[in-house]
């Protein structure tokens, strides 16, 4: 029984904070193809490319980037960690050094150093310490309040065990648990404040590959160097594609999305084939792709895939993957063999290979006969 008024909006509050909790991802993200994110400056080229994509990430973004993403008929998702500080900057609305009970503190009592190569100088930050989680809201709000669409949390990977109560540094909001419950506990009140600017505002945490605590506290996570990125020079196994796929596919399907990031022009091969192959195996799998604008000159057409929702789950053939969707067909071909099949030409009257920019010709069975090398990814469209 509901006394008073007060009582009422506590009783709403908390409806509300758990059924975003529990949501999934606005249909704008279930259904995207693919997203992608830009940090430097956004000139014409990038921007062209920005344009009607469900989603872009920026860094710092500014108001008259947040006037072209509109313009450009897209959604801006700003960048920020909550892993990390530069020792002695202003940096995302504070200087750390102002806070030292922000600072995650290791069983030596020394403070947290970032496992970012390029950050070394930069102090692994507390998501249980209490002023911590209040700076992190407050900063939240402000960046929501500029009118951007979500965050892009990057580094959702918390140093597990801080030592800061031990050796008297500052007291924790969950005495009793490790800091993968309490950064749990900061994305749910990061995605209740996000969700309170609407329910089409949004956050995906980058954990570096999507972790399951994380789920159910974000609309998505990313999968970053899927396949092909920097930090190697050839495919990944399909053995390790398909292990994602399995273990991540019937969740983003069901509406924990992931966005699958792949580096690409880092292996010997063309990047408008890597570009395919990842991009098929991504929608095969039913994540996004994305690749921060690295396929920009050869393979701009994959940005432009609209491919609808998916008419059933991944099929495993003779020689290659493939799924249907509403709009077209993505196909996958083995990594030691190549691939021989028909596409009704009956069904499907029209039909264009994105990736050799040609509308199919049926052949002599009347249908469409496709013949790929091992390893080629492909994007047919009806
Ligand atoms: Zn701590």
């Amino acid at each position: 029984m509901v006394e008073n008024t007060d009582d009422m909006k506590t009783l709403i509050l908390t409806l509300i904070l758990a059924a975003s909790a529990s949501a999934t991802a606005p249909d704008f993200v279930r259904n995207a193809d693919v997203c992608n994110g830009w940090y430097k400056a956004w000139d014409d080229k990038v921007t062209q490319e920005m344009q009607d994509l469900p989603f872009v990430i920026a860094s710092h973004p500014d108001k008259d980037m947040l006037a072209k993403a509109r313009k450009l008929n897209t959604r801006l998702l700003e960048y920020v960690t909550f892993y990390q500080m530069p020792a002695d900057q202003y940096y995302q609305h504070a200087n750390i050094k102002d806070h030292p009970e922000w600072v995650c503190i290791h069983a030596d009592g020394k403070p947290g150093e970032s496992a970012d190569n390029a950050n070394a100088d930069w102090l692994t930050t507390c998501p249980n310490s209490p002023t911590y989680h209040e700076y992190v809201i407050k900063t939240v709000r402000l960046i929501m309040e500029a009118g951007v669409d979500g965050l892009f949390i990057d580094n959702g990977h918390p140093d597990r065990v801080c030592e800061g109560p031990k050796f008297g540094k500052h007291k924790h909001l969950y005495p009793d648990q490790d800091n993968n419950y309490a950064y749990r506990k900061l994305l749910e009140d990061i995605s209740a404040v996000v969700k309170s600017y609407g329910a089409d505002k949004i956050v995906i945490v980058n954990p570096g590959n999507p972790w399951e605590q994380w789920r159910g506290a974000c609309d998505g996570q990313m999968l970053e160097s899927y396949i092909c990125s920097w930090a190697w020079d050839n495919r990944w196994k399909e053995e390790k594609i398909l292990q994602y796929q399995k273990e991540w596919g019937a969740k983003a399907d069901a509406g924990d999305a992931v966005i699958a990031l792949s580096y690409l022009d880092h292996t010997k091969a063309p990047v408008r084939d890597d570009a395919f192959y990842c991009f098929a195996w991504a929608r095969l799998s039913g994540f996004i792709w994305a690749d921060w604008f690295t396929g920009i000159d050869t393979a701009r057409d994959l940005y432009k895939v609209r491919l609808g929702p998916a008419v059933g789950p991944m099929k495993t053939n003779t020689g290659y993957y493939s799924r249907e969707f509403k709009y077209g067909m993505v196909v996958a071909s083995k990594e030691a063999m190549g691939a021989s099949f028909r596409i009704s030409a009956k069904d499907h009257p029209s039909v264009l290979d994105l990736y050799n920019t040609k509308f199919l010709k049926p052949g002599k069975s009347g249908d469409y006969e496709i013949k790929l090398d091992k390893g080629e990814g492909r994007v047919y469209t009806w």
